[in-house]
């Protein structure tokens, strides 16, 4: 590539500020330096940085004194052309700066900052490490992890983020605390007869001597000798046997072996292996498709021949993900790269082995839930940079973020569970949609994409409908397993009737027995949105509420606490009431945790399990409690929106929907859509395999749109009315929605400031101005907010109108009278 000998570079520094930063290239740097290429900088006196060279060029800039760039990290760019141009499309698009699109699209470990705290992973073996490496190693040893910008004051060395990349690399530094185990487990160490003992007639002289005065020592040595083949045939090069192994077959101790590495009989080796999936090179066969999908199939492949965006709408079971499979294959063979999406809760266990069983270790898996480090090394790999024991990578299977890893060849992406809102970035900036944004991105690189969906999103479905999506329809179950019988329940006429006393009704409480006595299990499902447990007096009715925010602080049982969920302000659960000094205090509302105990007194003999936030805060946690109650180790699972995807149970008779209503009645034009599509979801986990499963509904509403199409089992027909009313309301999918939220700690000043940008953005856009009107919550970490909805039409002047929308806020924002006011911009919200 032509080095330009630029002596400027305009940088992307990973902040929320709107313009790309000159810096300096010092001379020695110029004929390396390339756009896309990390570099280390300076932001005032203190601040280092890891920015991406966006361009380079030789105007020395205006108005500000130019600081040189301290360090140029590779010389072979991070970040391609395409990945740039992708970032400043997000940027545009969602109201945001290309900073703050960085900052989401790297992992942290390729992005060091004065303020990333980092630790010691572990020094194994005895790497080669430089005098620099050497020092701060010494450093970290002794302590519990630091920042980055101490580790530079205590090394007295200006620029530590070079060395510490190298050490991060190396695998001996790390970003995140609980990373520190992970690493030990990464890394196995071997133990290997040295070589003056491969000599028989030395190595049986060590064994009589051992036998006398060590005998444990001579057995562990015999068991090695037998492990690694050398009782048979003595090798030229002995065959390493993994310690954990040796010891276990030996019955010995780390104290044992220590002693005959002393004696330098042994030695043990630590070999890196990859951190990513220990795949067998497995390579099965999929499934032949049925006719249907068959048919499913090759419809996608003819409609992706004139449209690039395809909508496969198919009910639970009926073989979407069979149909993936085959479309995988087909642009494997293309040598394409494929790219997966699944919302964070759907990326589970079971369906990371459903694609290696297949594809082996050409899949990547790119998860919130794995460490820093790990994600990493999937970034790595696909940009060429690859650990000798993984291949690179062909598909990758990811959540949201990953539409930012760097891609150079994709042939398809597919959005599975497309509706899912959990696609949508809600905080922080990028507040972007992955599925949006993966459609751009297949454009980008003359990809295609296929929406998956039992339910699909108004947005999609309505883009099938004008054409320009293909529309690919499965809704047969594959083998034709039957769909579950629905029982809705009436809780309001129960409560009128005083037959109802826990949250269960009493035929929801009969058949959990009966179910319970034919060993079968079941779901119950609580929705979180606005259930959460909270205190109130029973003699004056104050109710807790957080100091800074304006909500309810939350119950949390297991540690006696009220919490709040914005903010994390926390206080111990009080005796009594505060302004009336009454103990008469009562548990409202109800959680899963609540359920628990409910469940734990109604059937004291059931193994009982939950599933939530709370419960599986970790991947481990997460997968355990899965995988005990696919083991039926556990009779009833309640669980939250977790529990609703992507899993697959043989055993499941009952689904419990405890509360529709709170669903329904949640304030926000999405939330009938929504409701219908989480009580499929939830449904669908009902008598997959086997014979026919019951879900229960229970409601106040049973006349509802929702429950009455959803009993007809008519998606369609409820999307048609519901389309109707979006469009007489002017929401989308007819429309686009630009929320912004207006924060000030002054309750004047904000509205103030709030009215002031209405009524300029009523100026040029007149009836498309909404508000502003106090959100659900009107006070928020301490800061007042409200709201103005800007309603657009879909028409070429969206982007000019963004720009409006824009101006206006910077106007307001850099007005005097309302210092001290924050605003945040929010494209296609979700509530
Ligand atoms: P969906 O993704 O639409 O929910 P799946 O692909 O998970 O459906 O299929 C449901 C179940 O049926 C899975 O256990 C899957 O292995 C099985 N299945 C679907 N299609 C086939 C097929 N053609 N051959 C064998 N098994 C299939
Ligand atoms: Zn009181
Ligand atoms: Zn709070």
């Amino acid at each position: 590539m032509p080095r330009s000998n630029a002596s400027y570079a305009d940088l992307i520094l990973p902040l929320a500020v709107p313009q790309y930063y000159t810096y300096e290239v010092p001379e020695e740097l110029q004929a390396e330096i390339s756009p896309g290429c990390r570099v280390i900088v300076m932001l005032g006196n203190r601040h280092y940085y890891t920015g991406i060279v966006r361009n380079l060029h030789n105007n020395p800039p205006i108005g500000y004194e130019v600081k040189p760039i301290i360090s140029l990290l590779e010389t072979i760019p991070l970040i391609s052309e395409g990945q740039m141009e992708f970032w400043e499309w997000v940027a545009n698009y969602y109201m945001c700066t290309v900073g703050e699109v960085y900052r989401a699209a790297v992992p942290s470990g390729l992005k060091l900052e004065s303020e990333t705290t980092v630790f010691l992973a572990g020094v194994h073996g005895e790497p080669r490490l430089s005098p620099a490496e050497n020092e701060l190693v010494d450093i970290l040893e002794k302590s519990e992890g630091i920042s980055i910008r101490q580790l530079a004051q205590l090394s007295g060395k200006k620029n530590v983020l070079p060395h510490l990349n190298s050490l991060i690399d190396k695998g001996i530094v790390s970003l995140e605390e609980n990373l520190r185990e992970l690493y030990k487990a990464r890394t196995r160490d071997y133990v290997v007869l040295q070589a003056s003992f491969q000599d028989e007639e030395m190595l049986k002289d060590m064994l009589d001597k051992l036998e006398r005065r060590a005998p444990k020592q001579a057995e562990l040595l015999m068991c090695l000798f037998q492990l690694t083949g050398h009782a048979e045939q003595p090798a030229e090069k002995p065959v390493p046997v993994s310690k954990p192994q040796l010891l276990a077959t030996a019955g010995a101790t780390t104290a044992t072996l220590k002693s005959l590495v002393d004696k330098k009989v042994v030695s043990v080796q630590t070999v890196e292996i990859s951190r990513l999936a220990n795949v067998e090179q497995t390579s099965a066969k999929p499934w032949a498709l049925n006719e249907k999908q068959t048919t499913a199939y090759l419809h996608i492949l003819d409609d992706f021949k004139t449209r690039d965006v395809t909508l496969l709408h198919g009910i639970t079971s009926s073989g979407k993900t069979e149909v993936y499979i085959h479309l995988i294959e087909h642009y494997l063979r293309q040598e394409k790269q494929v790219l997966y999406l699944l919302p964070e809760i759907a990326l589970t266990t079971q369906i990371i082995q459903r694609l290696q069983r297949i594809f082996g270790n050409q899949v990547g898996v790119y998860h919130s839930r794995f460490s820093d480090a790990e994600r990493v090394e999937v970034y790595h790999n696909l940009r060429g940079i690859i650990k000798k024991d993984s291949p690179s990578f062909k598909i990758i299977l990811g959540v949201r973020s990953s539409v930012f890893l760097p891609f150079e060849n994709l042939g398809l992406i597919i959005v599975d569970e497309e509706h899912e809102n959990t696609y949508k970035q809600f905080d922080p900036a990028p507040r972007y949609n992955a599925r949006d944004a993966a459609i751009v991105l297949a454009g980008m690189q003359g990809a295609k994409v296929l929406l998956g969906t039992a339910t699909p999103s108004f947005e999609s479905y309505l883009n099938a409908l004008n054409g320009r999506y293909g529309l690919v329809e499965l809704l047969e179950r594959y083998r034709e397993i039957e769909l579950p019988a629905v029982r809705i329940i009436d809780i309001h006429e129960a409560r009128r009737k005083k037959k109802m006393h826990t949250h269960f009704s009493q035929p929801l409480v009969d058949t959990i027995q009966e179910t319970l006595n034919n060993k079968e299990q079941i779901i119950l499902f609580q929705n979180r949105r606005g259930f959460s447990p909270y205190i109130e007096c029973t003699d004056c009715g104050r109710i807790p509420v957080c100091k800074n925010c304006d909500v309810s602080l939350t119950y949390h049982k297991k540690r006696n606490q009220l919490r709040c969920h914005y903010c994390g302000f926390t206080i111990p659960n009080p005796s009594q009431c505060p302004d009336c000094g009454s103990h008469s205090l009562q548990t409202r509302g109800f959680g899963t945790e609540k359920i628990e105990d409910e469940i734990r007194i109604l059937f004291p003999d059931a193994r009982v399990s939950r599933l939530d936030l709370d419960t599986a805060r970790s991947r481990k946690t997460y997968e355990r409690i899965i995988t005990d109650f696919e083991d039926c180790k556990v009779d009833i699972l309640i669980g939250t929106q977790m529990i609703s995807k992507g899993l697959d149970f043989d055993h499941v008779r009952i689904v419990g929907i405890l509360n529709a209503d709170n669903m329904l009645n949640f304030p926000d034009f999405r939330s009938f859509e929504r409701s219908f599509q989480l009580i499929s979801q939830v449904s669908g986990r009902a008598g997959r395999k086997g014979t026919q499963g019951t879900v229960f509904i229970q409601t106040s509403n049973p006349g509802h749109v929702v429950i009455q199409y959803f009993l007809k089992n008519d998606y369609k027909g409820f999307m048609k009315h519901q389309l109707h009313e979006r469009q007489a309301f002017k929401y989308p999918p007819f429309y686009r929605l630009v929320k912004l939220t207006l924060r000030h700690k002054n309750f004047e000043i904000l509205n103030r400031a709030a009215r002031h940008l209405a009524d300029e953005l009523r100026k040029d856009l007149g009836e498309r101005i909404v508000g502003p009107e106090f959100p659900l919550i009107t006070r928020l970490f301490t800061f007042h907010q409200k709201c103005i909805l800007v309603k657009l039409e879909r028409d070429q002047q969206f982007s000019a109108r963004r720009k409006i929308i824009q101006n206006a806020v910077d106007h307001v924002l850099t007005n005097s009278n309302f210092k001290g006011l924050h605003s945040i911009a929010d494209v296609d919200p979700y509530s």
